[in-house]
């Protein structure tokens, strides 16, 4: 089954990373034991289904090509990573309160359950399950929705001073109480002085090992932006990155504060950029004026200043580290969030190709083995999944933002209030799919493609509604697999219970739905958002049914790295 992970097989060699600096608060509330009482010392219970809970992320080898890096990049990378496992400790801390207590517990279970706790801690950075709303599938202790953030025991009182304290409410300080049982805000940096001090240390060295000036001066300004809690130049030059190597390392998401999302979570992508690759995307981008040019809508619609404000990277993870690692793996992510850097440089979109292909064979190959007529399954296509991820996310660059309604300025977003996230969404992955028939029409694949990417596409739609239709992405998933159904634009097989996409179709029933969806942007109609998801984001009982045959399909992947060392 899935490997012991090194921390799990040897936690006392890690308590040292967390040990506090002198004269500093102590970096981790669990070194006092009376602070984790509430741990207890019985043996710890495990959920009968640990097993197939643990089954559900399979384990995969994440590899990089990294063979073309000079010496001096590969020793920088080397430093890279080591910096990134550093964010791995810092998340814990700030995702498992008394972590070494707790693990300590889970070390002690015996049996081949222990084992898949064991394994499943480490995947879940606790005790609480990430897939199943934080419930414990170990032990019985109730997940604190402050996380490592604040003290478990705030009153109502001191959960008001913190939302009204801009101290204690800041993205980077954590909440403890002083000597008095108050609160106090202490910024990360000095929190987690010796540790982050530590991390600063080998960003400067890999500076130097580096030849990329942007990097170098990148990585510069992060090891300095660490302790002292001013991430603003740095995120500005993470901006400007142009190197063979791209890191993403720091405090970045608040979700991990399930209490008011307030508090960043540590998270670090070591990442290696491939030239054919970017070089491809340059001619794709350069096509973004004329896409805006083609879309479905009049022309009064149309937003010829749009296109390509942000920029887009595709590169291969070499090692991921934190908050990113925990649960379910990121194959693409927008950063970053301060909106003064936003407002100056927009944000950039960086693409995870080999996470991608990963999960591509992991999951979305098995659910179309499953579901995809048998004469169509041939066609589908990790490239087309990557170029659906890819012009989906490039599609959001696509179509109405500003708008201007009964001589109002105002944005697609206002208009459209709650039913923005999943009509958005829907735009995306329409115009995922759209732009590969356009650009087909200019040469840029041969004719076979459209049929790989129909139907990979078609597989993309179950493993997206897989998981519910509560949230915006399985909504816009459902949307679009019900039109096509109405459309016989996808067909169901009685006999066997598959899919199968009719070609001639499809293109006119993606067409027909985007050119809907754009219209409602452009007129900032929210009644007709409504009217149309109502319509469309349900699950008919056939699309149950069909995802009810993927249970024993992975559900994510547990990532390997092999080009990481050691
Ligand atoms: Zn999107």
């Amino acid at each position: 089954m899935s490997p012991c992970l090194p921390r799990l097989c040897g936690p006392l060699a890690l308590l040292c990373l967390l040990a506090p600096a002198a004269g500093a608060q102590g970096p981790s509330s669990s070194s006092n034991a009376a602070d984790c009482a509430w741990i207890g010392d019985g043996a710890p219970s495990v959920v009968a289904d640990i097993a197939a809970r643990l089954a559900a992320y399979a384990p995969t080898e994440i590899t990089a090509s990294v063979a073309h890096l000079p010496p001096a990049e590969a020793a920088a990378l080397r430093k890279l990573v080591e910096a990134a496992r550093i964010m791995d400790e810092l998340f814990w801390a700030q995702a498992c309160p008394c972590r070494e207590e707790i693990e300590a517990r889970v070390q002690a279970i015996a049996g081949p359950g222990g084992e898949a706790a064991r394994s499943y801690f480490a995947i879940n950075f606790g005790p609480w399950d990430r897939r199943f709303e934080r419930q414990p599938f170990v032990g019985d202790w109730p997940h604190p929705r402050g996380a490592g953030f604040y003290p478990r025991d705030l009153t109502d009182a001191e959960k008001e001073l913190i939302q009204a304290d801009a101290r204690l409410s800041a993205l980077q300080t954590v909440v403890r109480r002083d000597e008095q049982g108050g609160l106090r805000a202490i910024p990360y940096g000095e929190f987690w002085r010796e540790p982050l001090s530590r991390c600063a240390e080998l960003l400067r060295e890999a500076a130097a090992l580096t030849g990329s000036e942007s990097l170098r001066r990148f990585l510069v300004a992060r090891a300095d932006a660490l302790l002292s809690d001013d991430t603003l130049e740095s995120d500005m030059l993470w901006m400007d990155l142009d190197s063979p190597i791209e890191i993403t390392i720091g405090p970045y998401e608040t979700y991990e504060d399930d209490l008011f999302g307030y508090k960043a979570a540590f998270e670090a992508f070591v990442t290696v950029v491939d030239p054919v690759e970017s070089e491809r995307l340059a001619r794709y981008k350069g096509e973004l004026p004329w896409l805006e040019a083609q879309l479905p809508i009049a022309e009064v619609h149309k937003n010829p200043h749009r296109g390509g404000e942000s920029p887009i990277r595709v590169v291969d993870e070499v090692y991921s580290a934190g908050d990113t690692k925990a649960g379910i793996q990121t194959i693409a992510f927008n950063l970053p969030n301060d909106e003064r850097v936003r407002e100056a440089k927009g944000s950039k979109k960086v693409l995870l190709r080999n996470v991608m292909n990963a999960k591509f064979e992991q999951i979305l190959r098995p659910i179309g083995a499953e579901l995809v007529a048998v004469d169509q399954r041939a066609r589908l296509d990790a490239e087309a999944f990557f170029l659906h991820t890819l012009f989906h996310e490039m599609g959001h660059g696509l179509g109405p933002g500003r708008l201007m309604l009964d001589g109002r300025e105002t944005e697609v977003r206002l208009e459209l209030k709650d039913t923005y996230s999943t009509i958005e969404e829907a735009k995306a992955d329409l115009l995922g799919s759209w732009t590969v028939w356009q650009l087909q029409g200019k040469g840029y694949f041969p004719a076979e493609h459209l049929d790989r990417q129909a139907v990979t596409y078609l597989a993309g739609l179950f493993r997206s509604v897989r998981f519910g239709i509560a949230e915006a992405h399985g909504q816009a998933n459902a949307i679009q697999f019900n039109w096509l159904r109405e459309q016989g634009a996808v067909l169901l097989e009685p006999e066997t219970g598959r899919y199968r996409v009719d070609m001639d179709r499809f293109p006119g029933a993606i067409e027909e739905l985007l050119r809907r969806v754009l219209v409602l942007q452009a007129e900032g109609d929210c009644a007709a958002a409504r009217e149309l998801i109502a319509k469309y984001a349900t699950m008919p009982a056939e699309l149950f049914a069909a995802l009810q045959r993927l249970a024993g399909i992975a559900v994510d992947i547990q990532p390997v790295f092999k080009d990481a060392g050691a």
